[in-house]
């Protein structure tokens, strides 16, 4: 396969989201998302994840933080979402109610603490999960749980994430990037982001999207964690997980241009990205 084969490129008007809202709605109409992540010291990871997924037009975002971060987490994040704590024993049963539709965990938490547990639950449940940044590197751990999951994941690895996920060198697989997901896509059931400076969307049935949006501006950090949480935003919203990654990685890329054509992409941080989509969402 081609990586310049046009038609497999991510194309505007091919994509699910944005809708229209009908008048007669309410939030949970548009999805209540949970986020999980943060940790001391990373505790901006998860309230970027967190801004992704409301600024992409979800119902209601509600943060899990562990208790050491909740007065820093509180007192930054947007005053919309809702802030709450927890212990690595939590379960789906614990965080969700019937509105609840889909979670997010990875962002910024870290390795000191075991998440065999809730990972375990998370995919023996029936909501939507996607894993990001160190919950992929604790996702490594109970892989066998990834492969007996009947519920949709999506992963958002970069390629060193990938690489440990997979167990394969990284210049091994920046040789056949598209082998090498499309591969774990497939075998695992699972949707594969694949993020780098043209990032690639794998689905389970081995379709692969490339992406055409983004700039060299958004290797900055916290850049992932804001497209995580449009991921996991814009699955909320009746998009299902495969449609919802496309759609996060091309909005995501076509918010930091938007920035980029109007200051350049030396001045551009990950909260760019979060105030930009409000023009690339219109
Ligand atoms: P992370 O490595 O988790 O912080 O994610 C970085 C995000 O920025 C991913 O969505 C990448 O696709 C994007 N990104 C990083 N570098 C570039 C680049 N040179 N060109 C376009 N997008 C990039
Ligand atoms: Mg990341």
């Amino acid at each position: 396969t081609s990586i310049d084969n046009e038609k497999y490129y991510i194309q505007e008007r091919d994509l699910k989201f944005p809708q229209k809202r009908k008048k007669n709605t309410h939030k949970y109409d548009y999805g209540s998302v949970v986020v999980i992540a943060g940790s001391k010291g990373m505790s901006g990871a998860g309230i970027l994840a967190l801004e992704g997924a409301l600024k992409s037009g979800s119902g209601l975002v509600t943060c899990y933080v562990p208790h050491e971060i909740y007065i820093p987490v509180v007192s930054r994040a947007p005053i919309e979402a809702l802030i709450k704590t927890y212990d690595c024993n939590i379960t789906e049963d614990d965080i969700k109610n019937d509105k609840k539709r889909v979670i997010l965990i990875g962002p910024g938490i870290g390795r000191a603490k075991n998440y065999s547990f809730i990972l375990e639950h998370l995919l023996e449940g029936t909501l939507p999960v996607v894993i990001d940044a160190d919950g992929i590197y604790h996702l490594s751990k109970v892989i066998d749980s990834l492969k007996e999951s009947t519920t949709p994941v999506v992963i958002t690895p970069h390629f060193g994430e990938f690489s440990r996920l997979i167990d394969v060198p990284r210049e091994e697989i920046l040789e056949d990037p598209i082998g090498y997901g499309q591969k774990f896509a497939m075998e695992y059931q699972v949707v594969v982001v694949l993020k780098g400076f043209r990032t690639i969307v794998f689905g389970t049935n081995g379709e692969i999207w490339f992406n055409s949006t983004g700039n060299p501006g958004m290797a900055t950090g916290g850049s992932g964690d804001v497209l995580a949480g449009m991921i996991a935003g814009i699955a909320g919203q009746n998009v299902d997980l495969f449609e919802a990654a496309k759609a996060g990685v091309f909005y995501h890329g076509k918010s930091g241009d938007f920035y980029a054509s109007r200051f350049g992409e030396s001045t551009l941080t990950a909260h760019n990205i979060i105030d930009s989509l409000k023009y690339v969402l219109k």
